[in-house]
């Protein structure tokens, strides 16, 4: 059998952490005939219940768990890291200001990319689920210059899962007849869902919905604001259907896209559809042998153009930000 694949996970002890784990435990992450050893990173505060979740993990007594450390060093944890899954991240609390956020995660980003610069696997893959996570995501890559920069990714797969399943029950069908969705730009409230490239059972979306109405004030809300609603209803933030998309995300990115579909990821821009270089936005991407590539020549509508670009604009805002910090 192959030999075990190094999994960091930052923020092990937190909710998404807790559904996160076990999944990778499982084989959920790279496939069923890949064993892994997690390497599991907290604050010195949260190790004790991170090793609660490790004795937990221990109990489940999974096949392809070939071990777990735990860390409250980023040095030792990102050793060896051949998959690194940033999801612990300082929450915007009340009455604190965007700059004060970008700030307090720059402290967390910035040496857990040096971290990563200085002893990750030559592989390494990272995902930063943890919000704000493109701009993250561009602090962590931006200290880490060694590394090729096509591996600093962040999550909108659960935005794009949101969107599908929205889409599907719209119109009465299976998740599985929804092909070519697409989130574009920031994993926050400005995020715009397209299904004008999208395809139901082979059909284009925007043509099976014909209905702008329901597109603009139905659908893009409730995609972007999914987050809040559930807040709303459960009491707690999302964390189970985070960290599934989490699995999905990197599933996806080392096992490939289906043919005559695509994904969702935050990727550095190289240009494309206008969204400035090096930004971490959200585009449309295939996968395959272990690589992502953004899908080009799509026409975008006046209506499209407008929402990529906004949020888009935030990105950059968010970018000149944690370079006034210093942190880019
Ligand atoms: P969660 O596990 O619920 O969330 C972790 C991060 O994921 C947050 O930044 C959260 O952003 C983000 N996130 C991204 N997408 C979603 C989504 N769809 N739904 C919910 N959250 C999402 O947080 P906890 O507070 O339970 O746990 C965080 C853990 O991280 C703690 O154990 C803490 O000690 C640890 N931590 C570790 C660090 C490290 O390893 N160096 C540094 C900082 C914290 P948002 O807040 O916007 O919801």
């Amino acid at each position: 059998t192959q030999a075990p694949v190094n999994v960091t996970v930052t923020g092990a002890a937190g909710q998404i952490g807790y559904a996160l784990l076990f999944r990778i435990a499982s084989g959920q992450l790279l496939g069923a005939d890949t064993p892994v050893k997690l390497r599991l990173l907290e604050i010195p505060q949260a190790v004790k219940a991170a090793e609660g979740t490790a004795m937990e993990l221990e109990d489940g007594a999974f096949p392809l768990l070939a071990g777990i450390d735990i860390f409250d060093d980023p040095k030792q944890a990102f050793a060896g890291a051949n998959v690194a899954l940033l999801v612990g991240a300082r929450p915007r609390t009340k009455g604190m200001e965007r700059g004060d956020l970008l700030e307090a995660n720059g402290g967390i980003f910035k040496p857990q990319g040096e971290a990563i610069n200085a002893g990750a696997a030559e592989d390494i893959k990272v995902l930063v689920v943890g919000n704000p996570a493109n701009t993250n995501s561009l602090i962590a890559r931006s200290n880490a210059p060694d590394v090729p920069i096509e591996r600093f990714t962040a999550m909108t797969r659960l935005d794009h899962n949101r969107a599908t399943a929205q889409l599907a029950k719209k119109l009465g069908v299976s998740v599985s007849d929804v092909k070519k969705m697409t989130i574009w730009g920031n994993h926050s409230a400005t995020q715009y869902p397209d299904i004008f490239h999208a395809e139901v059972a082979g059909k284009n979306a925007a043509e099976a919905v014909n209905d702008q109405k329901w597109l603009e004030e139905d659908f893009i809300p409730t995609v972007a604001k999914r987050g809040a609603a559930i807040i709303e209803a459960r009491g707690a933030s999302s964390a189970a259907s985070a960290a599934s998309a989490a699995i999905d995300h990197v599933y996806t990115w080392v096992n490939g896209t289906a043919e005559g579909d695509w994904t969702s990821m935050a990727v550095p821009s190289d240009g494309s559809y206008g969204v400035p270089e090096g930004l971490i936005s959200s585009f449309p991407v295939t996968c395959r042998g272990g690589k992502w590539e953004i899908v080009q020549g799509l026409e975008i509508d006046e209506f499209s153009r407008g929402k990529i670009d906004a949020s888009v604009a935030e990105l950059s805002e968010e970018r000149e930000a944690v370079r006034k910090l210093g942190l880019v």
